[in-house]
């Protein structure tokens, strides 16, 4: 098994079967991994941040936890996490829009136009809206009035979340090219990020044998 380099500022679609498992392993500590998931049966059927709150009965997510899809059935377990636990699941992917709002002028590459990309690498129907992303390692308190900051991750370099399909999934993953908030941390460089799938012992990874 080799591990995947998830290029910094790129993103990655990864079919994985029922019982595979991804370990996304955060090299320098505080890079944000945008995480989707989209039913490799039904790609209308998407990862939903809204369902799997109501499903674990918080705003953020903990090893243990199970993540719905938009149909409320599980799609993935958060299997292990080594970083504490400071995940987002509010704030959306950034896009080409949030660039220009912050002054950038021509192409800036996005986790939005990441999502869109890899999953037409493996020709899977790309959702008309990007969907809200579980945003890994991304720093996101909530004050006890409501409102919203966005701080450095506290994750430290080599912490991994691993997480486990309960049913055919293709993963779309992208290291966020933010580079003008301190969304990736203090110094605004976007990171390497490394993946390591594990197939599920017991089968072929969901796939049929030949
Ligand atoms: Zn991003």
């Amino acid at each position: 098994m080799d591990a995947i380099t998830l290029v910094a500022r790129t993103g990655r679609a990864i079919r994985l079967g029922a019982g595979d498992s991804i370990a996304i392993v955060n090299l320098f500590g505080q890079q944000v991994v945008d995480t989707w998931a989209v039913s490799a049966i039904d790609p209308t059927t998407v990862l939903s941040m809204a369902h799997s709150r109501m499903a674990n009965g918080r705003l953020a997510v903990e090893a243990g936890d199970t993540l719905v899809g938009s149909d409320r059935e599980p799609m993935l377990t958060l299997e292990s996490d080594t970083s504490g636990g400071r995940h987002d699941t509010l704030i959306p992917a950034c896009d080409p829009a949030r660039y220009r709002q912050l002054g950038v002028v021509g192409h800036h590459a996005s986790c939005a136009t990441n999502f869109r990309d890899a999953l037409q690498a493996l020709a899977v129907p790309v959702p008309s809206q990007v969907p809200q992303p579980l945003n890994l390692f991304m720093n996101v308190p909530v004050a006890g009035d409501g409102s919203l900051g966005i701080e450095p991750p506290t994750s430290r370099p080599g912490d991994r979340v691993t997480l486990r399909a309960v049913q055919p999934v293709v993963v779309v993953l992208s290291a966020c090219p933010q580079d003008l908030a301190p969304t990736n941390g203090a110094h605004h460089e976007p990171r390497d990020v490394e993946l390591w799938l594990r197939p599920c012992p017991d089968h072929t990874g969901g796939r049929p044998s030949s």
